[in-house]
């Protein structure tokens, strides 16, 4: 097998990373290394997305027909290491990464046509309403009603851990349509306004002590048909095949460039201490797994195939994976990491970190990761799914 990249990869990559030289700000660069999550204010990770789209690149894995920059594998891959390399903000995963694609498969042409520009020049900015208070891993079990009224649904009920509500101005939901037979089949996909009538937002503040959750309540919110993505009663389809995405989505390019951070670190200021740099080394190895197992799903992707339940393999490897790594971070910094400067990581601040600055994301992110075995489906409903679709038991 060759690993070496061609001339043609290597020159594409010099044209990005001097794309990035010359348009990645301090501030917008300030703001993706120091996010604690996926999560950057959108204030950043759309200005960046802004920026990105000017150049046609704001989503690298879209076919070209909705603007797409139509990359190879090998571009893309390219595209997300350097975008690790340089530290720029995360693009929100739910726009771009999640309600696109279901759009793009089971939209009609007013919804391609209308939502996907927008998605795509970042006027937009998506939340995901699933979860609720007793529908969680049992998602299906969802109760959110939704009574049909003329050319409109009535929605009563409530979402709960909807990241991001509090700045998105559009959810995609699931909301029940039917309460007889089995449950899957009286489940509606949705897209929705944020600022309509009837909807509110509470926040849930997280372990970290940042606001990415809330829990939103919606009384009698109106929601016309045409916001419907898919057949009445057959959201279940909509909703699994965008997990699919939520799950195989991303890269771990930023890993890499972590696990060399924690290396340097190690080398400065604890060159000799072995048992440290042989859990590196083990750290390291999970990660090769990792990138195997995303390069993989990203070629089924490109050649036309969902991601399947290589996915719900990569979603627990990955999660569990980052939060070793991230806990290794912590106690490889020392006390430096346990100085909480929550203002010393906003982008501008002249608040003077106690530590190297490297270190002020350390804690925060160990602390938001926690819930990353959690969110879009626990680590042991994503071994039972394991069970029943690979090992077929
Ligand atoms: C940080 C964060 C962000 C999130 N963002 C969103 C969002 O934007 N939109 C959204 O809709 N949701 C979001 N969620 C919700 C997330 O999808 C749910 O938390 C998740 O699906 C688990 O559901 P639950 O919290 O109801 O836990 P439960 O389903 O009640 O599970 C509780 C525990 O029981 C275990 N368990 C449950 N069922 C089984 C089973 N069959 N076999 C074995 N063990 C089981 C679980 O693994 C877990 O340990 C987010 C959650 C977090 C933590």
């Amino acid at each position: 097998m060759d690993l070496e990249f061609t001339k043609a990869d290597l020159d594409f990559r010099d044209e990005v990373r001097t794309f990035f030289e010359e348009n990645l700000t301090d501030e917008l660069r300030q703001a993706g290394r120091m996010t604690a999550s996926i999560w950057i204010d959108p204030e950043y990770s759309l200005a960046w997305q802004r920026i990105l789209h000017e150049r046609g690149w704001a989503a690298p894995s879209w076919p070209v027909e909705y603007g797409g920059p139509g990359w190879s594998d090998t571009q893309r891959y390219l595209y997300a290491l350097e975008c690790a390399r340089a530290g720029t903000p995360l693009a929100a995963p739910m726009g771009l990464g999640m309600v696109a694609p279901c759009i793009m498969g089971y939209g009609t042409e007013e919804q391609k046509a209308y939502y996907l520009p927008r998605i795509l020049s970042g006027e937009d900015y998506w939340c995901q309403g699933y979860s609720e208070p007793g529908a969680g891993s049992d998602l299906a079990s969802l109760r959110l009603q939704a009574v049909s009224d003329g050319d409109d649904y009535i929605l009563n009920g409530t979402k709960i851990w909807t990241s991001q509500a509090h700045v998105a101005n559009k959810m995609f939901l699931l909301v029940r349509t039917n309460n007889e037979g089995k449950k899957q089949t009286g489940i509606t996909f949705l897209l929705m306004d944020m600022d309509i009538p009837g909807v509110e937002v509470d926040p849930i503040i997280n372990l970290a002590g940042e606001h990415e959750l809330n829990q939103v309540f919606f009384t009698d919110v109106r929601v016309p048909k045409a916001n419907r993505v898919g057949e009445e009663n057959d959201g279940w389809t909509v909703a699994k095949y965008l997990l699919e995405f939520e799950r195989g989505g991303g890269t771990s390019a930023g890993t890499e460039i972590r696990l060399a951070r924690i290396r340097a670190n190690l080398l400065e200021n604890a060159p000799d201490d072995s048992t440290l740099f042989a859990q590196l080394a083990d750290l390291e190895r999970r990660f090769e797994a990792v990138k195997m197992t995303e390069l993989q799903i990203l070629s089924s992707l490109v050649s036309g195939e969902s991601p399947g339940s290589a996915a719900a393999m990569l979603k627990i490897v990955r999660s569990e994976l980052g939060q070793d790594i991230s806990q290794f971070a912590v106690e490889t910094a020392g006390p430096y990491a346990y100085a909480v400067q929550h203002e010393a990581r906003v982008p501008g601040s002249n608040v003077e970190p106690v530590g190297p600055s490297d270190f002020l994301a350390l804690m925060p992110s160990y602390l938001t990761g926690r819930a990353s075995t959690i969110a879009g489906g626990s680590s042991e409903v994503q071994r039972d799914i394991i069970a029943k679709a690979v090992l077929r038991l």
